[in-house]
């Protein structure tokens, strides 16, 4: 083992050698320095519960995102199993952790074992941040969906008034749709490969919000194709187009001026349909803000303190290759 002098607080890290299997194998896939991680008596942990856990880009993004802020907190994976979220999600104040991030597949699982949810998080059904309060108190956040907003305002665009056309009811859909709503829409039109999920998520939606015109079509052109055309927002929250010959389930030529189009997608970052909107000249994002903002909400949840939104982004960008 090598041990690093890592600042002048004369804080260490103790890495492998640099030749060593576990180094190499992390890091040579990023082309990527590793992040600065500093320990000592007093770190604050932070982490991710989900399972698996070991493609998870967060402990990069929150490690560097620590360190450009200057706090002492450390960012881990935990890979969880589903028999033991419960053991898991109550030993996090016993370990003194200032919260953790939920991912697949315990989202919805840990709601029981927590001691109250945010509204956002109320509302979507499902938690992917959970704060430590007090040491004592677990509070579960939904992240995704003020991150959602959060990256289409970095894109110059404001959701109050939009006509959205959404693909997809799933998890990420959720998240979009509430917040959506709560942002003051003023309509959601919803489709899904599986139609009673859509019809159901816009009537949730739909009794929370009633002023946001809210309703679920077939995955037909005839129902499409004018929902298209009347829309000021498309957002694709299906994993469509994350795999070569994926096919939409609307024509991209019905893409029209004065639309503006998000892709929940992030892998590839230029899907065919972002390729069709900026061929167009229309405003397009991907979903890699998003995820960098929805962990830029987790981090100031946990530390109290804005985080660096900006270099959270420009951290997956280098991970994503968009350099
Ligand atoms: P999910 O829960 O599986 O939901 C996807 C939904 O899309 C499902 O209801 C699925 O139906 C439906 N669908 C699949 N193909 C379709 C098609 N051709 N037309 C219409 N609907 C279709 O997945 P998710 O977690 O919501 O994620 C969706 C996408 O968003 C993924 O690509 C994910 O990577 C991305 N995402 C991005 C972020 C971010 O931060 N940028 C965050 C979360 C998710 P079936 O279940 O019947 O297939």
């Amino acid at each position: 083992m090598q041990v690093v002098p890592y600042s002048a607080r004369q804080f260490y890290l103790v890495l492998p050698p640099p030749t060593h299997p576990l180094r190499s194998a992390a890091f040579a896939r990023k082309a990527l320095p590793p992040p600065p991680v500093t320990l000592s008596g007093i770190t604050r942990v932070v982490g991710l519960f989900g399972y698996p856990v070991e493609h998870s880009f967060s402990p990069l993004m929150h490690n560097r995102a620590f360190a450009e802020a200057g706090l002492d907190y450390v960012y881990v994976a935990f890979p969880v199993p589903p028999e033991r979220v419960a053991a898991a999600v109550a030993a996090l104040p016993a370990l003194g952790l200032a919260g953790v991030n939920v991912t697949i597949p315990h989202k919805e699982a840990v709601i029981p074992h927590l001691d109250g949810l945010s509204r956002t998080a109320e509302l979507i059904g499902a938690v992917n941040t959970v704060e430590v309060v007090d040491g004592a108190r677990l509070i579960g956040h939904n992240t995704d969906a003020p991150g959602f907003a959060a990256a289409l305002r970095r894109g110059g665009v404001d959701l109050a008034g939009q006509r959205v056309l959404l693909l997809g009811a799933g998890g990420a859909a959720r998240a979009v749709a509430f917040q959506a709503a709560l942002d003051g829409c003023a309509e959601i039109v919803l489709c899904d490969v599986a139609a009673a999920r859509a019809t159901a998520l816009a009537a949730e939606v739909a009794g929370h919000f009633a002023p946001c015109r809210t309703c679920a079509i077939p995955l037909t052109a005839e129902a499409l194709r004018p929902a298209l055309a009347a829309a000021t927002l498309l957002i694709n929250a299906t994993p469509v187009g994350m795999h070569a010959g994926d096919v939409y389930p609307i024509d991209l030529a019905w893409l029209h001026d004065g639309l503006f189009v998000f892709d929940l997608v992030y892998n590839p970052l230029q899907t065919p349909l972002l390729a069709a909107a900026r061929e167009r000249g229309l405003g397009a994002s991907n979903g890699l803000a998003m995820l960098a903002l929805q962990g830029a909400e987790s981090f100031a949840i946990w530390t109290g303190r804005p985080a660096p939104g900006e270099s959270m982004l420009a951290t997956l960008e280098g991970h994503f290759g968009a350099r």
